[in-house]
Formats: C-alpha cells, sequence, structure tokens
C-alpha cells in the first residue's frame, strides 16, 4: 500500500517534470515566434500563479506601478527571478510607470448621476467630489485648457466640454455626454496642450525604487516626445542600471513625432487604451500598422496593448472581434502582445494565455513580411554590423536554415536579426543574464546563458552541442551562425558562416 503511494508521487512528479520540458534538462521551448506580456495583479502575483503563467507561455511580465505597493512589486520580482533559477526560464520584467496620468479624485457617493447639460466643476483643491466641485489631479488644468476644449473622463464615457476657466484652480465643464461618475476615474484631455513633466513625483520615487532592482524594461506613459525618453534614460545610466527603455505611444503628440521616439527609445508600446481616446477612434488600426512597419524597420521591438482578450477577464473564451484582433496583430508583425486585466484581476489568467497561444499559432501559419523586411542604412554608424545581422536573416531564408544562432553582450544582434523576422528558428546566447531576460521580449528569439568564450570555432562548436542536447538541432540541420571576431575582443557581429550541423 505504502509502495503503491511512493509510486504514484513518483510518477505524477516525473510526469510535472516532463510537462515543464524539465525531462533531460530541457529548457522551455518557444510554442511561436510572438511573444506575450501579462501585467501582474491580484490574480497572479504568488508564486504559483507566475508558474502557472511561465508554463502556459508568458515570456515577460509587466508591473503597473499605476497599483500595488513597493513591497508588493518587490515580492512579485524576487518569484520571477526564483523561476528563472528553478526552472531555466529567461522571463523579463517590464517596470511601467504611470506617467502623467490624469484623474478626478474620490467621489461623496459612490456613483453619481449626470446628465447632458449639467455643469460641473473641476478644481485642482483636494476635495471630496461632488456635483458642486471634483478633485482633478493636474495643478495646471485651470491654466493650460481653453473654452471649448474636450475633457473626457473613464476611458471616454463622459464626454465634457469646458465653459470657462478663471486660469487658477477652477474649470467649469459641460456634460455632453454620460450618465455616472465615479471617484478616481482617468482623465484625458485630447485638444490640450499638457504642461506636466513626463516623469510626476509618483515616478520618481517609483523609479528610485525600480533601479534597485533587476528590470529588463522600463517603461514611460504618455510619452510626448523624444526628450522625455532621453531624460529617463539619462536618470537610468547614473545609476549604472542596465534597464532597457520603451515608450507607450498614448498621445496624439507622439504618434505626430514617432520616427525620433522610436529612434530615441529600445522598445515600443502602442498603449492602445488611451491612445483611442485622445485620437479619432478609427485611426488606431491604420496608426497600429504604421507604428509597427518602422520599429521593424529601427529594429525596436513593438509591444500592442490593451483589450486583446477583454471578455476573457471573465469568460472562458474570447469573441469573435477579439480572435480577430489577435491573429491582426500577428499579421501586422508585433513583437509581442500584451494582457492586462485579463492576467491582473481576470478569473482564469492561464486560460488566456492559452487561448493567446492557438490564436497565435494559427495566424504565424499565413505570416509574411515580403515587401516589408528591413535593410541596412549606409548612413548608420553600426552599418557594417547592421550588413552581416540582416544577411545572416536574409541568407537563413534564401537557403531555407533551421536556425540562426548569435552571440551578444549588448543585445544588438538579436534585435537585428528579429527584426528581419527569419522564417527560422533564432537562437542567440548571452553572458549577460539580464540580456537574456530583455531579449525574450524580441519577435522569435529564445535565449541561452553562455558565459566560456575561448576561439570561434570552439564556442561555435559548444553552442551547438548546446541546442543538440536540448533537441533543438539535429546533425545534418543546416545552420548560419553569427559572431565577432577575435571572439574575445567583444566586438560587435562582424561573420556569418553557413554549415551542416556535424
Ligand atoms: C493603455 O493605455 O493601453 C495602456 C497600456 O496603459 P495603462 O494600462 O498604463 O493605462
Amino acid at each position: 500500500m505504502r509502495l503503491k503511494k511512493i509510486f504514484k508521487i513518483a510518477s505524477l512528479y516525473s510526469a510535472f517534470r516532463f510537462d515543464n520540458n524539465y525531462f533531460f534538462n530541457m529548457v522551455p521551448r518557444l510554442k511561436h515566434n510572438t511573444k506575450i506580456v501579462a501585467t501582474v495583479g491580484p490574480a497572479s502575483h504568488s508564486y504559483e500563479s507566475l508558474l502557472a503563467l511561465a508554463q502556459s507561455g508568458v515570456h515577460i511580465f509587466r508591473l503597473n506601478f499605476s497599483h500595488g505597493t513597493h513591497d508588493g512589486h518587490r515580492s512579485v520580482i524576487e518569484s520571477i527571478q526564483k523561476l528563472n533559477r528553478e526552472y531555466d526560464f529567461h522571463l523579463g520584467i517590464l517596470a511601467d510607470l504611470q506617467g502623467p496620468k490624469l484623474r478626478i479624485g474620490k467621489m461623496e457617493n459612490e456613483e453619481m448621476n449626470i446628465k447632458p447639460g449639467d455643469v460641473l466643476t473641476f478644481t485642482n483643491e483636494k476635495c471630496v467630489g461632488n456635483l458642486e466641485k471634483i478633485y482633478m489631479s493636474y495643478e495646471q488644468f485651470a491654466e493650460d485648457v481653453e473654452p471649448g476644449e474636450k475633457v473626457l473622463v473613464d476611458d471616454g464615457k463622459i464626454v465634457l466640454e469646458v465653459l470657462e476657466t478663471n486660469k487658477k484652480d477652477n474649470v467649469k465643464l459641460k456634460v455632453l455626454f454620460g450618465s455616472v461618475i465615479s471617484s478616481n476615474k482617468g482623465v484625458n484631455l485630447p485638444d490640450t496642450k499638457v504642461s506636466l513633466p513626463c516623469l510626476t513625483e509618483k515616478d520618481l520615487a517609483d523609479l528610485d525604487f525600480i533601479l534597485t532592482q533587476p528590470v529588463n524594461w522600463i517603461a514611460l506613459s504618455f510619452v510626448r516626445s523624444a526628450d522625455d525618453i532621453i531624460d529617463l534614460r539619462k536618470r537610468v545610466e547614473a545609476r549604472h542600471h542596465e534597464a532597457k527603455i520603451l515608450a507607450k505611444i498614448e498621445k496624439p503628440e507622439a504618434v505626430r513625432r514617432i520616427k525620433k521616439i522610436i529612434k530615441a527609445s529600445n522598445a515600443i508600446m502602442i498603449a492602445r487604451g488611451d491612445l483611442a481616446v485622445e485620437l479619432p477612434m478609427e485611426k488606431l488600426p491604420g496608426i497600429q500598422k504604421e507604428i509597427i512597419n518602422l520599429c521593424m524597420q529601427w529594429a525596436r521591438p513593438v509591444i500592442v496593448a490593451t483589450q486583446m482578450m477583454e471578455s476573457m477577464i471573465h469568460n472562458p473564451s474570447p469573441t469573435r472581434a477579439e480572435i480577430t484582433d489577435v491573429a491582426n496583430a500577428v499579421l501586422d508583425g508585433a513583437d509581442a502582445l500584451m494582457l492586462s486585466a485579463e492576467t491582473a484581476v481576470g478569473d482564469h489568467p492561464p486560460k488566456v494565455i492559452e487561448a493567446m497561444n492557438k490564436i497565435i499559432i494559427e495566424a504565424e501559419k499565413t505570416f509574411s513580411v515580403k515587401g516589408r523586411r528591413p535593410t541596412p542604412n549606409s548612413k548608420s554608424r553600426t552599418f557594417l554590423s547592421d550588413v552581416i545581422c540582416f544577411n545572416a536573416a536574409k541568407t537563413a531564408v534564401d537557403v531555407g536554415a533551421q536556425a540562426i544562432l548569435g552571440l551578444t553582450i549588448s543585445g544588438y544582434t538579436a534585435f537585428k536579426i528579429s527584426s528581419y523576422r527569419p522564417d527560422c528558428k533564432i537562437y542567440i546566447f548571452s553572458e549577460r543574464s539580464l540580456m537574456l531576460g530583455t531579449m525574450n521580449l524580441l519577435w522569435g528569439v529564445q535565449c541561452f546563458e553562455y558565459k566560456k568564450y575561448t576561439t570561434t570555432d570552439e564556442t561555435f562548436e559548444d553552442i551547438t552541442n548546446i541546442l543538440k542536447t536540448q533537441n533543438l538541432l539535429k546533425h545534418g540541420d543546416l545552420i548560419v551562425q553569427t559572431a565577432s571576431m577575435p571572439i574575445d575582443r567583444r566586438l560587435r557581429t562582424n561573420m556569418l558562416k553557413v554549415c551542416h550541423v556535424d
């Protein structure tokens, strides 16, 4: 009886290890090229829930600094690091700064009824809101707005128009649309030039904490110009932190200045929630396609965010529109798709990832980037390495290689090769462990830690053998390898080799 029990436990354990690709010490395989970013919240912040999400197929966890405490975020970061150690995952961490998000304050009643034609007053004096006065978290609001400008509350569910402002502390607004206003709702000002700095006091305090943590990406919300990114980069570099910087595109100004912002950033998020409120909503699909194409040209990974599987917060399956939206983002060529409330507060986060996996796998069967692939820019200071990276990817496609193998310290080679979207596996080795989680955001890139640099020949043999042991390559496979020679000088990628696996 006792023996039977022991046997049962042992077989359950080995099945579990097998499920997790841990049998024969195998690393988890990429299920598809398009990556998944999941926002962590009460529904997913425990170690067990994070593990379940990682096993379902999440590559990057997003910590939303609009919510939660530093202690809470620290504990999630520790759990993710533990998962990376225990399971050989390279889960990345994206710390998302709230930025100058405007909000109304607390209201007297949980819900207050309003109707078109009502006149409300927004003030910058702290107060509990009622039909007389509502607090708005924006000191210069009265100074910055002009009569006739629109003010949108609660993702545009309430539309107000500025009637008058005393240019000091009070603004009178007429309700054009909406029926219920409630506490702490977000406010968007599509017509107003907001004079708030991109990093608020809260962001600076959050950044101070974030820069003590091993995060891979720092996202900046409501970016308005490349200078916002340059400012954040200076602060990150001053603390010698290796995190890369991601610009959230959610303001019309950012769309107008998109090329400069892409150039200044390491990655982009199309933050469709606020973007579709700030811009005419019908512009969104076109802007999404345009930004993704530009990002591919500049080798900047791009995330499509918000309401991708919204109905699955509670429902067991997505709507037809959501299935099509996810598939279209894949076909547009996004590096990653992001889930917000679905994984932060939803009823069944792993189910959402499983459904998303299925849609992505099917969409990738017809994915094509022909005619959209980047070409090296002769004016770039990295032109020579760009030529090698792009030709590695192009050669792999031309000869029908099974995989491209690359080595990187800065991540540069992985960013470039991934941006070409080659129809083969991309295996990238790096000695920098933080970089492994960073590169996990990139389309198609699967990362491995490799610290032993000897000669180019030995390194190539070594990394090929690692992939063979993991059953990711086999004898006779055609591969394209890139490296920098001499290998111990750690220069930019400067050579490529095409060969069959021994
Ligand atoms: C968005 O607006 O789409 C978004 C991702 O931003 P946040 O969730 O931080 O409001």
